[in-house]
């Protein structure tokens, strides 16, 4: 979806990577099943959606702009036959968002015809283009990276798919959990570093799911076996399945702390541990660092809600909401006019004055990105009757770029990249302000020391980055 299109608020927030499905079937019905996978994970992406199937000999592909319900008609699906199929919602971080750069990507080389989707962000993709375009004297469709995974994997030397993904982890460099749909086989594999979340799940009747988050298999009646290794591929075809770890893979892991703070879904479990309850977990710790005499504890909604329930037991407070979101603003493709615009805050969150009037309020948010929104947000809590605002962000002050798969902002445009606490306090108009330290996040999530990114943060990337990225790289340069 293009920036016109979103409203402030939506700008001001971290912007999803990517969703991915894959699913092995025992029945005809393997598309229907991606498709209402995708649905599961819109949360990870709203810009466009894909599906490529295959029966056994012939792949098959719809791509669209919008939402998974806007991407696919009854007639579309029914054109998606066969046991076998992949499926991809799109934020863009690489390419810009427009439909040739809808995944999954079908390509064919040397290993015949296969389609590739990914979530994350492949960081010397543009180098192993130009590498590509010389040695096979090919020319990419799109300014993705996906599409020269899609290229190098369909390319690769090897005897067999261990041989040609090892060739391939050899090569990149980032973060991709990715599902590959062949004639006869789906795949699904994760970076050497486990960087973004990818679980295989399983039907009663023997059918097989791979998705970026397990509440994807739980609306699909499918029960949860594991989360993906990091360097790990899974290979279902009629053999069965299939497992392999890169022999390249180090002990080294760097998950991204983000998923855990507001990316995932609630209800998904992350490393075997439900989000919710880390999200509780959060809010206990913020409430022991940073206490607040007040009347009652709010969320912004939805991504704060738990944290500040674990904020309010902690702190022996009651919990409320406070206000309510229209889930669909920002969901259209409509452009909101330049005076609806100045009712950003309004057009997404409506108060509920009877419960906030002479409150001294504690407002919990999971993250503070550019700082543009949350004043606004605060004075339509002011002008609902609160007395006192004491927000509580569930993260640590954002300081830095993401390289691998989240759109954050720019560091110019980051606030505490450029501001000390106390202006952050002023700038957005409460009376006091107190983050998650990066220690107090990682005594909750890194137990038993799993390892995690906490770039963003800390400014310790996992691997070499290019501090200044252009996401659109590829395309400037056709
Ligand atoms: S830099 Fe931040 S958002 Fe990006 S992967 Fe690391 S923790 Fe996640």
């Amino acid at each position: 979806m293009a920036d016109k299109f979103k409203t402030a608020i939506e700008l001001d927030r971290p912007r999803e990577e990517c969703g991915v499905v894959a699913v092995y079937a025992s029945d005809e019905g393997a598309a229907r099943a991606v498709f209402f996978g995708l649905f599961a994970l819109q949360h990870r992406g709203q810009e466009s959606a894909g599906i490529v199937s295959s029966d056994g000999s012939v792949l098959k592909r719809h791509v669209q702009m919008g939402l998974v319900g806007q991407a696919f008609r009854e007639e579309d699906l029914s054109l998606l036959t066969g046991h076998m199929a992949i499926g991809h919602t799109r934020y863009s971080t690489t390419g810009s968002s427009n439909i040739r750069n809808a995944q999954p990507f079908v390509t064919s080389g040397i290993n015949g015809e296969l389609a590739l989707a990914h979530n994350g962000n492949v960081i010397n993709a543009f180098d192993l283009r130009k590498q590509a375009e010389e040695r096979w004297d090919c020319t990419f469709t799109s300014g993705t990276d996906s599409e020269v995974m899609a290229f190098l994997l369909a390319n690769a030397p090897g005897k067999n798919w261990e041989q040609r993904i090892a060739y391939l982890m050899r090569n990149l460099q980032g973060a991709y959990s990715t599902v590959v749909q062949t004639k006869d086989a789906i795949m699904g594999f994760k970076d050497p570093l486990g960087v973004r979340p990818l679980c295989l799940g399983q039907w009663p009747d023997g059918g097989w799911i791979i998705a970026s988050e397990s509440c994807a298999l739980d609306h699909l009646g499918a029960t949860y076996i594991r989360e993906l290794e990091a360097g790990e591929t899974v290979l279902i075809n009629k053999e069965g399945v299939h497992s392999f770890v890169w022999s390249g893979t180090t002990s080294k892991r760097a998950m991204c702390v983000f998923e855990l703070i507001y990316f995932s879904r609630p209800d998904s479990l992350i490393r075997g541990n439900l989000v919710y309850k880390t999200r509780r977990a959060m809010g206990a710790k913020l409430a022991q660092e940073h206490p607040a005499d007040a009347d009652l504890v709010i969320g912004i909604p939805d991504s704060a809600n738990a944290a500040a329930v674990g904020y309010a037991q902690e702190a022996g407070l009651p919990f409320s909401d406070g206000l309510v979101k229209n889930r669909y603003v920002g969901r259209t493709f409509i452009a909101p006019d330049q005076k609806l615009r100045e009712l950003d805050v309004q057009l997404k969150f409506n108060p509920l004055p009877e419960v906030l009037s002479g409150k001294r309020l504690v407002v919990v948010d999971d993250s503070i990105v550019r700082g543009t929104t949350t004043p606004r947000v605060i004075s339509l809590l002011k002008r609902a009757g609160a007395t006192e605002i004491h927000m509580r962000v569930c993260a640590p002050p954002i300081k830095w770029t993401c390289h691998f798969g989240v759109d954050l902002a720019t560091r110019a445009e980051l606030i505490a990249a450029n501001n000390t606490i106390e202006e952050i306090r002023k700038k957005i108009g409460v009376d006091t302000l107190g983050y998650l330290s990066l220690r107090g996040l990682l005594d909750v999530v890194d137990r038993p020391q799993q390892g995690f990114c906490d770039a963003c943060f800390s400014g310790k990337y996992p691997m070499p980055v290019q501090l200044e990225m252009d996401k659109l790289l590829m395309e400037r340069a056709e």
